[in-house]
């Protein structure tokens, strides 16, 4: 695997171990030519998987995608890259399990914050503010009062098709 950070062509597996839920292999790798150390996951994908996104574009799934944002909403949080993974996993399967194989993005929004909510309080209005694209103080605070009265089982959005507002 090429690395991501010098773009070597080679890299090596320094570690390789089941993550703690079994359901997929964590490899620490190392870049001989630059020595960075990062981390991957193997895993089953039991369906391809496409997301619709707001203007109708339909593109292939990504979980880097997905890994990205949700690693941006967790940037400086002190949270075990198992339980990311866990929670990353968690998405990708119930979107497999879903049966539908072409995914409104809005689903996948709602999905992560959802997720996020229960992992990190702090990533999850960091991955609000910039979904729900809050122009100003005011929306945000508009979002932290709904939150108030917001009740802890209302926050499986399931599948639920809302375009984010
Ligand atoms: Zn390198």
């Amino acid at each position: 695997m090429r690395c991501p950070f010098c773009q070597n062509e080679d890299t090596q597996v320094r570690d390789s171990r089941p993550t703690e839920d079994g359901a997929s292999i964590r490899r620490r790798r190392q870049c001989p030519a630059c020595g960075a150390r990062f981390t991957t996951f193997e895993r089953a994908q039991l369906r391809e998987l496409f997301v619709v996104k707001r203007s109708g574009r339909r593109a292939p799934f990504e979980r880097d995608k997905l890994a990205r944002s949700v690693a941006i909403a967790l940037r400086k949080r002190q949270v075990e890259p198992d339980r990311v993974e866990q929670l990353i996993s968690g998405i990708v399967r119930r979107l497999e399990a879903s049966g539908e194989s072409e995914i409104p993005s809005a689903t996948i929004g709602n999905l992560i914050m959802a997720a996020l909510k229960r992992l990190d309080p702090v990533a999850y209005v960091r991955y609000a503010s910039v979904y729900k694209d809050f122009q100003d103080a005011k929306d945000f605070q508009e979002f932290l009062d709904g939150q108030m009265s917001f009740d802890d089982d209302q926050d499986e959005l399931d599948f639920v098709d809302k375009e984010p507002q």
